[in-house]
Order: structure tokens, then C-alpha cells, then sequence
């Protein structure tokens, strides 16, 4: 299976929905270790997204994921506005071209993503932060994608290794983000943007199961 411009919109609709679902949650997150908004903001932002998708029904898979992140840049503020404007942004310009996404250009533009979030905010491994999902879940697709793995496996694989990220944000000190003024006090809280990209990950598994 290759994922086409309608599952790229069925991707951000679901998540968008998750978002909204998972509005409360992801704010009560990061008001243990933020400013408690974290939930609003996302929300703020998918919500605006899903307004624009009727206008994307025509378009490219690129073209979507650009406008999607040029939407969060415009509607979320926060630290999470531009991380995951750019997020998406870097996964639009990687994704260029193609009317349709192998596992490959799914892997390559997650890589894109990824870097981009790293630029951006100069955070690594281990920091708490949404990286500390997004980091394993690309060596775990990578991984996937190497050894012959189909994109729906590659995907469920990717999803649980950032879900085990995710889990393990818990314990660590925040070094980055409003998180790092708490210092050691940031421990034993699950970092809320690593929250939100691994219901980003699932979103993908689930909607694009059948490959
Ligand atoms: P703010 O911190 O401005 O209130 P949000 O609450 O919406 O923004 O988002 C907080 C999340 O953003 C954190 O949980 C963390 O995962 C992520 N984050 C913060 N700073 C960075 C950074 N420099 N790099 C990557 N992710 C970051
Ligand atoms: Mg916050």
C-alpha cells in the first residue's frame, strides 16, 4: 500500500480529532511541568486545520502537509506552534513531487520533519520533549523500512517504539522548554508534546492499517 492525498487528509483528521479528544489530558500534562496549555493550544490549532481540509480535498499530498503546518504556524502559539508548523512544513517540502508515498518517502519525510523540529528548537535525545517520541519511532520505522517490513507493520512498529519514548519521558529532567525552569522537580511527569506526537504516530498506524 502507498498512502494517497485522502489518506494524508484521513491522517489529520483523525489526529485532529485526537487532539480534541485528548484535549484535557495533554493540558493537564503540562500543568504538572508547563503553563497548562498545551491541549488549548493543539486544539486551537487542528481545530483551524479541519476548517481548511474541505479547501485540500484537490491538492497533493506536499501541498496539504504545508498547508497544515503554515495553519499551525498562523493559530498556535507557544512552543509547540512552531515546532509542529514546522514539523509539518519539513514534511511537505520532503514529500514534493510524489502522488503517492511509499514507506521510503513516509520514512524520508519523517526524517525531514524530525531535523526540522531539531533546528528549530536545539533539542536532543533525552531533553523531554516530543523528540523523545519522535527519535525512536524514526529508527524504528528506518529500521523497518530496511528489512523489507509492509507500511502498515512499519508504522505499528514505529508507533509503539515512540510510545515506549513517550513512557519514557517520566523519569528524565527537562532541559528544554518551559519544563526546564521546574529543573529537578520535572521528573516523574510525562512530558505532554511527547504526548501529543505519539496520538500522532497512532493516528497514522490506525488510519493506514490496511497496508
Ligand atoms: P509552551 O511550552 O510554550 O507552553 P506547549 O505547552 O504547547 O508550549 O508545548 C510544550 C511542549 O513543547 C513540551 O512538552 C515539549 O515536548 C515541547 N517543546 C518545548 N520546547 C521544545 C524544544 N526546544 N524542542 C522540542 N520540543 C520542545
Ligand atoms: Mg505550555
Amino acid at each position: 500500500m502507498a498512502v494517497l492525498p485522502n489518506d494524508v487528509i484521513a491522517w489529520i483528521r483523525a489526529f485532529s480529532e485526537s487532539i480534541h479528544e485528548n484535549k484535557d489530558y495533554l493540558t493537564q500534562l503540562d500543568s504538572a511541568i508547563g503553563d497548562g496549555d498545551h491541549g488549548t493550544n493543539m486544539d486551537r490549532g487542528f481545530q483551524a486545520v479541519l476548517l481548511k481540509l474541505p479547501d485540500l480535498a484537490d491538492k497533493d499530498s506536499s501541498a496539504i502537509l504545508k498547508a497544515v503546518g503554515m495553519t499551525l504556524v498562523s493559530t498556535v502559539g507557544g512552543a509547540s506552534g512552531p515546532l509542529y508548523g514546522t514539523f509539518f512544513l519539513q514534511l511537505g517540502a520532503a514529500t514534493a513531487g510524489k502522488a503517492q508515498l511509499s514507506l521510503a518517502d513516509w520514512s524520508a519525510g519523517l526524517q525531514a520533519a524530525v531535523d526540522g523540529v531539531i533546528m528549530r528548537g536545539k533539542a536532543g535525545p533525552g531533553d523531554k520533549t516530543m523528540l523523545d517520541t519522535l527519535l525512536p519511532a524514526l529508527a524504528a520505522l528506518k529500521e523497518a523500512s530496511a528489512a523489507g517490513t509492509g507500511l502498515a507493520e512499519a508504522l505499528r512498529l514505529s508507533a509503539e517504539a515512540g510510545e515506549r519514548g513517550m513512557l519514557a519521558t517520566v523519569p528524565l529532567v527537562a532541559r528544554k522548554g518551559r519544563a526546564s525552569y521546574l529543573g529537578e522537580r520535572s521528573a516523574g511527569h510525562q512530558d505532554p508534546g511527547a504526548t501529543s506526537s505519539e496520538l500522532l504516530l497512532k493516528a497514522a498506524a490506525t488510519v493506514w492499517a490496511q497496508g
